[in-house]
């Protein structure tokens, strides 16, 4: 006979196709779960079986944290996507990417100053940034909020460090840094610098560079971040901060991620990249479809780009859908969208307005089929008044 389906809670029906009616649509996270159908599809060139006695040593045999053979790998992944310069960069592997970003802040603030460094990003931005620049208390850094604060000021009157989100978390638009001078410098978070979620218009060529497995392949929980640096004195703060820390990066990490950069390397990165910016973009061209009937909501606009990874102009594929409520009486975007089972991330989030909320376009494809039902059901009652 047929076989009895277990469906997710969401679902329900012989073969799990019809939607629960009471069950939201969960699109807050930012979890890479888009990724995992890939991996079952590869699940022996990913797979990894480790004998007790392996890689128990604090080192590896030339006595560094990182290996060798890892950073060689992920020096041709870049070089087969062509998302960034790495000649002449030195490597620092982070617990994430996210240990990395406060690394980064750590190194570019000690510069024997009385004053603290302020650290500034965009808005909208990621709030990580404000949250571990606030959380460690430092004296020599403190947060100062939204760039646009020193915009105008020709010369930046202190340390300034700026965050750069390229493409950006939430809106997916491509950034340069705002501040110029001496004595501004600029962290580029690059973890959505990959053909999933974006043209690859150039090699990135930034002095401070970070990347994440966690948007790479989809292994958020593997904890795998990296940075190329282009200063050797900011490489060695960065370097002592992960040895101080936590005396470098699970060495079973690094040979889960190395095992990840040889199966993408298999297919000269073809097959992920095909698969990630296919999965995106079908779920950007559904949501559009679905907003373009809609007067009470929108969404970012992104520009077609020539990507030099595919060697062809294509449209957008972001990671996340920065969606306004056009209404004046919708103020409270997310309280909208959740009175109809759907539950994004506030505008405030990332310190923009409540108007705004974003929408992770990014998980399982249940997660975004149920999203992509609820919000058709709010527009099609838009006229309404609900
Ligand atoms: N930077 C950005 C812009 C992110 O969106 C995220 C995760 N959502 C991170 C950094 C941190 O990711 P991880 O620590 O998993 O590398």
């Amino acid at each position: 006979g047929k076989p009895v389906c277990e469906c997710n809670t969401c679902f329900r029906g012989p073969d799990c196709s019809e939607f629960s009616p009471g069950c939201a649509a969960d699109v807050d996270s930012g979890n890479p779960l888009f990724l995992e159908p890939f991996w079952t599809q590869h699940a022996a060139s990913s797979a990894l079986l480790v004998a007790g006695w392996h890689r128990m040593s604090y080192s590896y045999n030339d006595h560094s944290i990182i290996s060798q053979e890892l950073e060689k790998h992920i020096l041709k992944v870049h070089a087969i996507v062509g998302n960034a310069v790495t000649a002449g960069r030195f490597i620092v592997f982070g617990a994430g990417s996210t240990q990395l970003l406060n690394a980064a802040v750590h190194a570019l603030s000690l510069n024997n100053s009385s004053t603290p460094a302020g650290v500034v990003a965009s808005i909208p931005f990621y709030p990580a940034y404000r949250e571990q620049t606030d959380f460690f208390r430092s004296v020599d850094y403190k947060f100062f909020g939204d760039t646009s604060l020193w915009k105008n000021t020709s010369d930046v009157p202190k340390n300034v460090i700026e965050f750069v989100t390229s493409p950006n978390n939430p809106d997916g638009l491509l950034k340069k840094a705002v501040l110029q001078g001496p004595s501004a410098k600029a962290v580029y978070d690059h973890a959505y610098y990959w053909p999933h979620f974006t043209a690859i218009p150039a090699p990135a060529d930034e002095a401070l560079m970070i990347f994440t497995l966690s948007k790479l392949t989809g292994h958020a929980g593997s904890r795998f971040g990296w940075a190329l640096i282009k200063d050797e004195a900011v490489y060695e703060k960065m370097l002592l901060y992960t040895d101080e820390n936590t005396f470098g990066i699970s060495r079973d990490t690094q040979l889960k991620a190395l095992k990840l950069m040889k199966a993408i390397l298999e297919g000269k990165g073809r097959e992920l990249f095909d698969f990630g910016h296919e999965t995106m973009r079908k779920r950007w061209e559904n949501l559009s479809k679905t907003l373009s009937v809609s007067k009470r909501f929108s969404i970012q606009q992104i520009a077609p780009q020539y990507c030099t990874f595919f060697q062809k102009v294509r449209g957008p594929s972001p990671a996340y859908a920065w969606l306004k409520c056009e209404r004046p009486e919708d103020e409270d975007c997310h309280a909208v969208l959740s009175a109809a089972g759907i539950i994004g991330r506030r505008g405030s989030s990332f310190s923009a307005e409540n108007r705004y909320v974003r929408l992770s376009l990014i998980k399982s494809q249940d997660d975004f089929d149920l999203l992509l039902h609820r919000m058709n059901a709010l527009i099609f009652h838009e006229e309404d008044g609900i």
